[in-house]
């Protein structure tokens, strides 16, 4: 008898065909709304794999309806979204998707730094909306990003590629991780900085660890005072890592001067949230890893795993 999979959001069908000739395969079919709590309590009950996305809150009692699962393949590097202890213990396997959506991740971290800094969403409105009527010196003016300090909090995988892309523009680079990394220091030429040090003296900020119960709230109203009225906080990592009441207060206040933000506590970011309310910050709706290759990618290593554990080999990727 093949074993049961459940998938919690249409994938593309080269990825389901993969998955469907080893496995009997269930599947949410909407593609836009994610699948309702009622139907994966129900999907859950009888199968042996979970395909699932972050968007999924795969908690204790979730996991306390599952009989027979065996894994929970997870098509994000992030796995803050499952819980880890409750999967552990029930000797349930968790995988996940890092690499494959670094360089990505890295590009739109960038791409977001360079339009936070120089003010292009706003820019692009300021036009749109007909204000654009003549040229004078300070009109739209931002923050230069050759030759500045570039602060990474995380130094993993994309915060290095992170690095690698700075250096490119010349930027000096400072970085604090939960470990000091002597090999990245040698070869990007970066520097470690006690977390204060970075923020008082870094023109960008850039978070890129993981959301762990260490991390959250890693950025308040205390970190938030020792940047600079004229740096740049950037958030691609999880929205709850930043306090996002402190940072609201931050940039109204111009204690700093602006935020590019993919990532929010809650997301989809309610619409009447106070930070969308600000000029200063440029949102966007966690696209991160979205390029077309990798997010195939990322499906098709999701995939991977998933099979691996099925067939009780080793994944690639194993969270426990
Ligand atoms: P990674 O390679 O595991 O890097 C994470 C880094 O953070 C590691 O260097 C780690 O230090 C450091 N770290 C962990 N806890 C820390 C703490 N308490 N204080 C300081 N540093 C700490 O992960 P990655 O692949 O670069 O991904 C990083 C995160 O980006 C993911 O977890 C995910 O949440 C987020 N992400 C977002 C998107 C998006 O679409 N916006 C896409 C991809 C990833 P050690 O070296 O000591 O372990």
């Amino acid at each position: 008898m093949k074993a049961k999979v459940y998938i919690t959001r249409k994938i593309p069908d080269e990825i389901v065909s993969k998955i469907e000739a080893v496995c009997e395969v269930r599947m949410w079919q909407e593609e836009e709304k994610p699948v309702p709590r009622e139907v994966l309590e129900k999907e859950i009950a009888d199968v042996d794999g979970l395909f699932c996305l972050l968007t999924e809150s795969i908690d204790k009692e979730l996991l306390d309806k599952a009989k027979d699962l065996k894994v929970i393949s997870n098509m994000a590097v992030g796995y803050n979204n499952i819980d880890i202890a409750a999967a552990k213990e029930k000797g349930v396997r968790v995988t996940n998707t890092p690499g494959v959506l670094t360089e990505t991740t890295a590009d739109l971290t960038f791409a977001l730094l360079m339009s936070t800094a120089r003010r292009l969403v706003e820019s692009t409105e300021y036009l749109k909306s007909g204000r654009w009527e003549t040229w004078s010196p300070m009109q739209l003016a931002g923050q230069d990003i050759y030759g500045a300090t570039l602060g990474i909090i995380g130094m993993g995988r994309i915060g290095e590629a992170l690095a690698r892309r700075a250096k490119g523009f010349n930027m000096n680079i400072l970085y604090s991780n939960r470990s000091r990394k002597p090999v990245v220091e040698e070869e990007l030429g970066v520097q470690y900085a006690e977390m204060d040090r970075l923020l008082q003296e870094s023109d960008f900020v850039c978070i890129m660890t993981p959301y762990t119960a260490e991390t959250k709230n890693l950025i308040g109203e205390r970190e938030l005072s020792l940047m600079k009225s004229t740096s740049i906080l950037i958030n691609t990592a999880r929205g709850g890592i930043v306090n996002e009441n402190a940072l609201y207060h931050a940039l109204r206040s111009g204690s700093i001067w602006a935020a590019g933000l993919d990532v929010f506590e809650q997301e989809p970011v309610p619409l009447d949230h106070p930070l969308l309310t600000l000029p200063n910050v440029v949102t966007l709706p966690h696209i991160g890893s979205a390029s077309i290759k990798t997010r195939m990618r990322m499906a098709e290593l999701a995939a991977e795993n998933l099979i691996l554990a099925i067939r009780n080999q080793t994944p690639k990727n194993i969270v426990v």
